[in-house]
């Protein structure tokens, strides 16, 4: 076989699909190839002669370049990840791989690089998934981890500033428990773009597991940093779309700066994680500095979150159920009763459903808490119907994402059945926010509930996005008006706007309406005038437990 000749290994060595850089054992560039220029922007004769210090971004550290230079004179190689700079200021990942080679008696550095940021560098980027996270393309937890201590050292040489944001998604879970993997894999991969579209170049984000990202932001002062992370909070309150569909996704993000929060890499990331949990608890969807006093509170909360599952498992008599009953407001008489769960810690006391039944949520937990509230429900009812009137609702509440727990129709059966016995109807409550998340498959789940004799209400009805038209569609017979609205009636000032359109808007669509939260004389007198059909408060009864309550069953409100 005929050998290369000279001219032709050139143009081959020329046209390499990959980029290659020789440089003289005195640091400077001798060769670039066309997928160099290419890659960096740099046309040959803009870097030839010159130091490739010309690439590097200003990421690593002093300490990362003297371990590679160690490791190619002791070993002659060195390969990795590294951040480099194109001309264009633009800092990207590239697969670099250096190796210690001789030709015609010079030794020489021959460095040979992809772009693994770049999808056409196709199989070349498998090299790279120890360090990437192929759903979104971002650098993963270990990158990550090993980019925040270079920052961290260059910024401390430099006595700059830098901020780390940890970024929760809000309720990702129940995209994925009610829409499915693929579709939470869609909207991982947008929720990615959203994060970048907040940063600027020479921001770096990567995802840490799961629907947890982070990102490491420079700062030339720490104010900037409000600017960013507003910018983010808002670039999520546009729904995100994923097969023709719309999310309304949010972030927690918290934040801790450098050095005020922490001086290295993993202290600051536990700061920002902490602060991101300070977020959640204030209402989701926001941004949260690092403050030491928060974090005790988060303490606080896990605790908490331990002692309900615990509890749950092994401890029901520290659960019990009140009723509250609702009124035909036009007659006073009781129509129906809506159970509320309580639940009674030895050393936490009693604990409010609005902070124990987020937990369950969140820790996967609703389901025992169901099977806890129907258990107690249960023990409560006589199994006699001449023990009760008749025909009473009783409103049970259960959260959207339970829906579509197999195990839901199980754990309802029995109180079905004894309501049925007694000569009672069951309605379930479902809060409006999450109702417009529902699948089309819960959805069909629920209509077949209706179908068999139990109602479904839309609970605090005008907090959530419902619109008309969506509203139409779904099996929803009852609407139950939120608190704020019925506080807006009677008083001085007085302002029935809302709620007379959502009656005006519910007869339309023929739907029975309950009002809750009804405190005083005024607002129950004017609900009467509207012709709201049921309602529920603290004036004609608050929620009690049952034994107080099964005298008065027959009673009316006067
Ligand atoms: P909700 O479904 O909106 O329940 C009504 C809440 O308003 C109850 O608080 C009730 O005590 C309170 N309330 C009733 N009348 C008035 C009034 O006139 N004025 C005022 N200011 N408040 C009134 P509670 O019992 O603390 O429950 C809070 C939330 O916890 C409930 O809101 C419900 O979303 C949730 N929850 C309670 N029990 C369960 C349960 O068994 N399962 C689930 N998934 N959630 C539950
Ligand atoms: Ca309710
Ligand atoms: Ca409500």
């Amino acid at each position: 076989m005929q050998a290369l000749q000279q001219n032709e290994f050139q143009e081959l060595v020329h046209r390499y699909p990959r980029a290659i850089m020789l440089t003289t054992t005195d640091a400077r560039i001798a060769y670039v190839n066309r997928m160099f220029s290419s890659i960096t922007g740099y046309d040959p004769q803009e870097v030839v002669g010159r130091a490739p210090s010309v690439l590097s971004s200003g990421v690593h550290s002093k300490k990362f370049y003297q371990a590679m230079w160690e490791s190619l004179l002791n070993e002659g190689h060195w390969e990795g990840v590294i951040w480099n700079r194109r001309k264009n200021g633009e800092t990207y990942p590239q697969w670099l791989s250096i190796s210690k080679v001789e030709i015609d008696r010079r030794r020489l550095f021959a460095s040979m690089f992809i772009d693994v940021g770049d999808l056409a560098a196709g199989d070349e980027r498998l090299a790279s998934l120890a360090y990437y996270d192929p759903l979104t393309e971002l650098p993963n937890r270990a990158l990550f981890q090993e980019f925040l201590k270079a920052r961290v050292s260059i910024r401390r040489e430099a006595h700059k500033c830098c901020a780390i944001l940890f970024i929760d998604l809000d309720f990702f879970k129940s995209i994925n428990d009610l829409h499915g993997h693929e579709c939470g894999d869609r909207v991982l991969q947008q929720a990615a773009v959203c994060i970048q579209s907040a940063l600027r170049t020479g921001d770096m984000v990567a995802r840490l597991s799961g629907d947890e990202f982070a990102a490491i932001v420079e700062l030339d002062s720490s104010e900037e940093v409000d600017v960013i992370c507003q910018r983010m909070t808002q670039a999520f309150q546009v729904p995100l779309m994923c097969d023709r569909k719309e999310y309304f996704l949010s972030a927690s993000i918290g934040v801790a700066l450098y050095p005020k929060h922490g001086e290295t890499g993993s202290t600051l990331l536990q700061n920002a994680d902490h602060a991101m949990y300070t977020a959640k608890l204030s209402g989701r969807g926001c941004y949260r500095m690092y403050n030491a006093e928060d974090t005790e509170q988060g303490r606080f909360k896990q605790r908490l979150s331990e002692a309900l599952i615990a509890s749950l498992k092994s401890a029901p008599e520290e659960f019990s159920v009140v009723y509250q009953p609702q009124y035909q407001l036009a007659t006073g008489q009781i129509v129906g009763l809506e159970a509320l769960f309580r639940w009674n810690h030895p050393h936490f006391g009693a604990v409010s459903p609005d902070d124990f039944v987020p937990i369950a949520e969140q820790r996967g937990y609703i389901q025992e808490l169901t099977e806890g509230l129907v258990r107690c429900i249960l023990a409560d009812l006589p199994v006699a119907a001449d023990d009760v009137p008749s025909g009473l609702k009783l409103a049970i509440n259960i959260s959207a994402r339970q829906i579509n727990d197999s195990r839901l129709e199980g754990t309802l059966a029995p109180l079905f059945a004894r309501l049925r016995q007694i000569g009672w109807l069951p309605e379930i409550e479902i809060t409006e926010t999450h109702l417009m998340h529902l699948s089309s498959a819960c959805l069909a789940w629920l209509h077949e509930f209706g179908q068999q004799g139990v109602t479904v209400a839309l609970d605090d009805f005008g907090t959530g996005y419902s619109s008309l038209a969506y509203l139409h569609k779904l099996p929803v017979q009852v609407l139950k008006i939120d608190r704020q609205f019925i506080k807006r009636l009677g008083g001085e000032g007085n302002d029935t706007r809302i709620v007379s359109a959502i009656l005006a808007m519910a007869e339309a669509l023929d739907l029975d309406v309950v009002a809750e939260g009804i405190e005083n004389e005024d607002q129950y007198r004017q609900l009467c005038e509207l012709n709201c059909h049921r309602g529920q408060g603290y004036l004609m009864s608050k929620p009690v437990p049952w034994h107080t309550l099964h005298a008065d069953l027959a009673c009316r409100y006067q």
